[in-house]
Formats: C-alpha cells, structure tokens, sequence
C-alpha cells in the first residue's frame, strides 16, 4: 500500500519510522512518502497560505500549491483516495481505518490555519475520491496529528504490519464494542487479584466472561455504540 501525505511540517512524521509502521516501511509492506507543500510553490517565501476572501481571523491555504501537488501525486495510481483531515468531515472510526486499508493508494493533505480553499476539494474530486474526516469533535491546529492517527490505525490492519493477526480481531470496536480487561503476571499484584476465570482454563468460561465483560464496560463507558 501507499500512502503519500503533504504538510508544511513534513519533521511531525519523523515518529512514523520507528516501531511497526517503521518496519513495515523497511520490508515494503508500507510505502509512506511524506512530502512538504511548500515544494510546490514558486515564489521566494514558498507562500502557501493568503488573507479570506470576505475577512475574517486567520489564514487560508492558497489552491495552487495543492493543485500542483496533487496533479503530480495522484498521478501514481489509477484513482486514488484522497483524504483532508478536516473536524469538519466525517468522524474517523474503526470502519473507516478497515475500508481505507483496502486501498491501494492513499493521499493525505494536512490543512493549517483557518484550513484549505474549499476549491481544492472540488478539484481533488476529478483526481480521485475525496474524504473529509474527523478525528473528533475539537479542533486540531493542523492536520499531521489527525493524520498520523489515521496512518497508524490503517497501517495495522495491513496484512503483515502486526506479527499476530489474531489480535487484531478481538480489539475495541472490531465487533462495536469495547475490549475487555487483560491481566498479566503476577496473579496477585498489591493486593488485587486477576479474576478466578482467567486463572481456571476454561476456555468456555473465560470467552463468557470476556463477553459480558465487553457488554458491561460499554455499557457504562459508551453507551452510544450499543444504541447504534
Ligand atoms: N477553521 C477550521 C474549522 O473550523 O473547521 C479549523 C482549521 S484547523 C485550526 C487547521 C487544520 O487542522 C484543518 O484544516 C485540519 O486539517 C486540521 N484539523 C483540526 N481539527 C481536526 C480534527 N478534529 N480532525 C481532523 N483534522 C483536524
């Protein structure tokens, strides 16, 4: 899979080089190309960003650095996923980490200030398949962070990103709820105790068991995922 991301601060994605995602990089399995907006600019300051039309706080993101970095990135694959973390956008959730990792090109475009001349998306659209998404409902200063989120919940469900795949499947929000609760050595621990079950092996009981437990804790943690 590849994933090409462009920001003003290509250094935020320096993280991205280490644990799995870093291997993942070094095998191939990841081709993450992390690229400076700024490269598409032609003037002397590198300017990415002008006044509002209508006034108004703050900046926007000028239209033809984008333009010119698209043309050249979305030129690499037959139709891309084009994606502008934006907290205007849809909200990023385990669904959507599944269905990008089907793809097989991702191009993320990380806004700063008050956010990117609403024509880029337009134009983007003619490129390939546009997606405004949301980390959450706050807001960000810009969208490396939203990306890099987004990158490591994708990357994982690559095949081969993480050694056991099994894993994957019994996390929080795979099946809609969350995960249950995981002890591990020493049984007793300050004076608190791993439940029986887990100690018993009996498979049997211990699937039970971590079945209700995903229903209770969602129940009182997130109760929205049940009603969905
Ligand atoms: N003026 C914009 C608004 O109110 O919708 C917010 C702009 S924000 C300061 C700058 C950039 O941060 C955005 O273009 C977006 O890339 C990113 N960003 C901020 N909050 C985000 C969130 N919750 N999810 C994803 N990206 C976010």
């Amino acid at each position: 899979m590849r994933i090409d991301v462009v920001s003003i601060f290509p250094s935020y994605f320096d993280g991205l080089t280490l644990s799995l995602l870093g291997k993942a990089r070094e095998s191939g399995i990841l081709d993450l190309r992390i690229h400076d907006l700024r490269d598409w600019t032609s003037d002397r300051h590198r300017t990415v960003d002008d006044t509002p039309y209508g006034g108004g706080a703050g900046m926007v993101m000028k239209p033809e650095p984008w333009a010119l970095a698209l043309d050249d990135l979305a030129a690499a694959s037959e139709r891309p996923t084009i994606v502008f973390p934006s907290p205007a956008g849809e909200v990023f959730h385990q669904t959507t980490a599944r269905e990008f990792s089907g793809r097989e090109h991702l191009i993320i475009g990380c806004g700063r200030y008050e956010g990117i001349d609403e024509r880029v998306f337009e134009y983007a659209a003619s490129l390939g398949e546009v997606r405004l998404v949301s980390l959450g409902d706050y807001v960000l200063n810009g969208g490396e962070v939203a990306a890099m989120a987004m990158i490591e919940a994708v990357g994982r469900l690559i095949p081969g990103v993480v050694g056991n795949p099994d894993s994957l499947v019994e996390e929080s929000h795979e099946d809609g709820l969350l995960e249950y609760p995981s002890y591990t050595k020493p049984s007793t621990w300050r004076d608190r105790v791993v439940p029986d079950v887990l100690l018993s092996g009996n498979h049997g009981a211990i699937a039970a068991w971590r079945r209700e437990q995903q229903l209770a804790r969602t129940a009182s943690r997130r109760p929205d995922l049940l009603n969905d």
